[in-house]
């Protein structure tokens, strides 16, 4: 089952989608398989990383800025070669195995969408492949 969810990004950051994913899971009836978490925009992305202390994302976003910066020499004329970068950098999707219903995740680890090129109203999909 395929789950589609918007959302509103004022300003780069990441935004832990984990409660929709695990909507997702709960409506698809699904108890062991895989949800596929997939952005279909090329200056957002999806990861998996901490969600306990928010200082993770905020040095996360901190470390990317500086890994790649705007630059004189960007030739894309929409301006934003570095929102783009960071996109890739971070990837487009991630798979989650669900067992016994639950996603299976580490005690530490929730599952974020990440705008690099705000504002924009961006839209994510939950693919859910599994057997009730
Ligand atoms: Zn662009």
């Amino acid at each position: 089952m395929l789950f589609e969810y918007s959302l509103s990004t004022p300003r780069e950051d990441f935004r832990d989608i984990t409660p929709q994913v695990r909507e997702a899971v709960a409506k698809s009836g699904a108890s062991d398989g895989a949800a596929v978490v997939y952005c279909p925009h090329t200056t957002a992305g999806i990861t998996i990383n901490e969600n306990a202390d928010p200082d993770v994302v905020r040095d996360l976003l901190f470390a990317l800025g500086k890994t790649f910066p705007d630059r004189p020499e960007f030739r894309h004329a929409e301006g934003n070669s570095a929102a783009h970068m960071k996109a890739s950098a971070v990837g487009s999707s991630v798979t989650v195995i669900i067992d016994g219903g639950k996603l299976v995740l580490g005690t530490w680890q929730g599952i974020y969408f990440c705008e690099f090129d705000p504002p924009r109203t961006r839209k994510f999909y939950v693919k859910v492949m599994g057997q009730r």
